[in-house]
């Protein structure tokens, strides 16, 4: 995970400590959403603040095929659920539902979510590298719905945006849009020209060898879990369980 390696090169203890309380504050929602006896997914337990800079694409095949677009900041991944991916033609603006920040760690992760989990299919590392605001404080730019930066990853490069809309009373999370910014890495008329890389930028495997694939990612045995599960389950508080939302998980 070259990721993740590299983010947590630069840390300065002190930031790093205070950033790690925050960061799990963050994680809340995802670990209330999954059961980590059953999916391979990373728990973020090593939760470690971030001045890092990365960033990932998912391609996730959940009961609806969609992509999933972190960014790394305050030590988690903000992360949006892009239904058709993202756009290379900057009049084709893609909605983007913001979901539940991730651990830093999420961004290795390759493999099979069981059926049945939160979110169970094929997730594929589309893209990663890294990512600089290009405009204003970032945390200014997150807070106020209008993220401007600068992407240098395998498929996706240059300027994009994401930009927050207008809450409708019911919404359950908040929409984004999310827009290629005119430079030379846009393709007007062409929106779904980078969609046609379809291989990960970790492994180089397609979709079909990933699920098909038995590598250290998929899930651990269900009959060698069961024990430890039910001796914990046992002293364990029952958790509350979020309603699933409403992105195409
Ligand atoms: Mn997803």
């Amino acid at each position: 995970m070259a990721t993740k390696a590299r983010s947590i090169q630069t840390k300065r203890p002190m930031a790093r400590r205070a950033g790690a309380h925050a960061a799990k504050q963050l994680l809340k929602t995802y670990h209330q959403k999954r059961d980590f006896k059953t999916t391979a997914e990373p728990s973020g337990a090593e939760v470690v603040a971030a001045e890092g800079n990365s960033f990932v694409v998912q391609k996730h095949a959940a009961s609806h095929l969609h992509y999933d677009f972190r960014l790394e900041m305050d030590g988690v991944l903000k992360s949006w659920a892009v239904a058709k991916g993202p756009s290379v033609d900057p009049a084709v603006k893609r909605l983007a539902i913001q979901v539940e920040d991730h651990p830093l760690a999420y961004g290795g992760f390759e493999g099979t979510i069981p059926k049945g989990q939160y979110g169970g299919g094929t997730v594929m590392v589309w893209d990663h590298g890294t990512w600089e605001p290009t405009e204003g404080d970032v945390h200014d730019a997150y807070r106020s719905g209008r993220l401007k930066f600068r992407l240098k990853g395998e498929k996706m490069k240059g300027l994009w945006a994401l930009v927050r809309m207008k809450p409708r009373s019911g919404d359950r999370n908040s929409n984004w849009l999310l827009i290629k910014d005119k430079d030379d890495n846009a393709r007007p008329g062409a929106p779904d020209k980078l969609l046609e890389l379809d291989k990960s930028a970790k492994t180089k495997r397609e979709m079909d060898e990933i699920a098909a694939g038995s590598d250290a990612w998929i899930s651990k045995p269900a009959k060698k879990a069961a024990p430890k599960v039910s001796a914990k389950k046992k002293n364990r508080k029952p958790q509350p369980r979020r309603q699933a939302s409403s992105h195409p998980n």
